[in-house]
């Protein structure tokens, strides 16, 4: 096992890492912006080094000072969190070159499984069911034309080296299509250095599911089942929970098995997890795989009893999985709640600041994953997520009923939270009947 791990993330996740490696006897080094000086979990870690400026591009998002800070502490490996450099196959590739393990797949099963043609490429080899379109990135316009027409509009473009919802285009027919592949080429070149676009069938009405992964440097491949993240705004999850609502456990069971040897296939060794739309059939669409620990982990955490997290880090190390397909078992249903500071009543406007209130939920089946304490201030340099409430139960009607107690027991002030909108949600009776689909969220909002 390691002795001392580089944690190169901030916030919430870090210190989840941290926990983790303390449980596991590890030693921890955080890493820290200007504008994190002060945060208080870089006092529980072993060895806390300052990064660089505030701005992620100087601090959190840069290698050379990752690197650099990992050869000072002299850390055997780096867990790299999510966001940031998570998913930068070359950040992997700058640890290997270092003789530093990444906590993480290879550069190369990343870039299988991170680029999304290559990735459908993967998936259909093993069976794992993907949206009808084309099969690789789009060469010229008339044969983007020629496969709308076969798969029937709505199309969407998406770039193949996409990520955070950018960059795609739903095009309604023909003339918008020619239209938007080249600004959508454009623009994938501008923010992503590569102007590879794809276009696949667009699903009008769809839920979010995810499946996650877990696969191991022995060609090991398991599947901790599925998360329904459908309630979303601005393609940004707001509630998930595990297990799906009203879902057709076998055939999900088949794409569960099929994600299982994609994994196995690309020789992926950490967690993953790879993302599906489900239409009103029950049927699965693969939208991508995200080769790295999810913001959403605990709610698997919490109906599976496996930490996700310490699980990564033994592999890492060299372990096999510390548990066989058939030791998975789901107990319960779990939720978790993502509490921004932003303002719901005000568009979702960022509310930094310095948080006076701080009166944190607690009781039977309540989870909390949070950096925050009384006096914390948040940063206005990065994501406005300060905490994950995630609670369980035995039922989802109860584990809602849970939700909604913890809730209201959580008081913060001044800073404006995405708490009320919560409060509302785990009552609202659409959402409590279970099967709301991803834009469902937004026409609230709207309505
Ligand atoms: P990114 O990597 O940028 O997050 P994804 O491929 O995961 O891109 O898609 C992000 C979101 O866009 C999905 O969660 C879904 O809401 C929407 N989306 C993507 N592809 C489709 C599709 N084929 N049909 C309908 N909605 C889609």
């Amino acid at each position: 096992m390691f002795k001392r791990v580089l944690i190169a993330n901030r916030g919430e996740i870090a210190l989840r890492i941290l926990r983790a490696c303390r449980e596991l006897e590890i030693e921890s080094v955080c890493v820290y912006s200007t504008a994190d000086k002060d945060a208080p979990y870089l006092r529980l870690a072993d060895r806390a080094i300052c990064i660089g400026p505030g701005p992620a591009k100087e601090s959190y998002l840069n290698i050379a000072r990752l690197i650099a800070a990992a050869e000072i502490a002299d850390v055997d490996a780096i867990h790299p969190g999510y966001g940031f450099l998570s998913e930068r196959p070359d950040f992997s590739q700058a640890c290997r070159d270092c003789k530093i393990e990444f906590i993480g797949p290879s550069p190369e099963a990343m870039g299988k499984l991170g680029d999304k043609v290559e990735c459908k490429r993967t998936a259909r080899a093993s069976g794992v069911p993907v949206f009808p379109g084309s099969e690789d990135a789009i060469e010229d316009e008339e044969e983007a034309v020629k496969i709308a027409d076969e798969i029937g509009y709505p199309v969407i473009i998406k770039a193949s080296a996409g990520g955070g919802g950018r960059g795609m285009k739903v095009c309604h027919n023909e003339a918008t299509l020619r239209t938007q592949l080249r600004v959508a080429s454009q623009e994938a070149q501008a923010a992503f250095g590569d102007g590879s676009v794809f276009i696949e069938k667009y699903l009008e009405h769809a839920r979010h599911v995810e499946i996650q992964m877990l696969g191991d440097k022995h060609g090991n491949a398991v599947y901790l089942w599925e998360r329904d993240c459908s309630l979303q705004r601005r393609h940004q999850k707001v509630i998930e929970e595990a297990p799906a609502p009203l879902i057709n456990r076998e055939k999900l069971r088949r794409v569960c098995q099929a994600a299982a040897k994609m994994i196995q296939t690309a020789k992926y060794a950490g967690a993953a997890t790879c993302e599906f739309l489900m239409d009103g059939k029950g049927d699965f669409y693969m939208l991508e795989v995200n080769t790295r620990v999810q913001v959403e982990h605990p709610v698997t955490e919490l109906i599976t009893g496996i930490d996700i997290v310490k699980a990564s880090i033994q592999i890492a190390a060299g372990e096999k999985i510390p548990f066989k397909q058939e030791d998975v078992h789901i107990r319960g249903h779990a939720i978790e709640c993502r509490i921004n500071a932003e303002d719901p009543a005000a568009g979702f406007r960022p509310s930094a600041g310095k948080i006076e209130i701080w009166q944190v939920p607690g009781g039977p089946g309540v989870r909390l994953d949070t950096h925050v304490v009384p006096g914390y201030v948040v940063p206005p340099n990065y994501d406005s997520m300060i905490a994950k409430l995630i609670v369980h139960a035995d039922t989802r009607e109860q584990a809602l009923d849970r939700m909604a107690r913890a809730l209201r027991e959580f008081k913060v002030g001044p800073i404006h939270t995405t708490i009320p909108l919560h409060q509302r949600l785990v009552t609202n009776t659409d959402f409590r009947r279970g099967g709301v689909d991803i834009h469902y969220l937004e026409r609230l909002l709207r309505a």
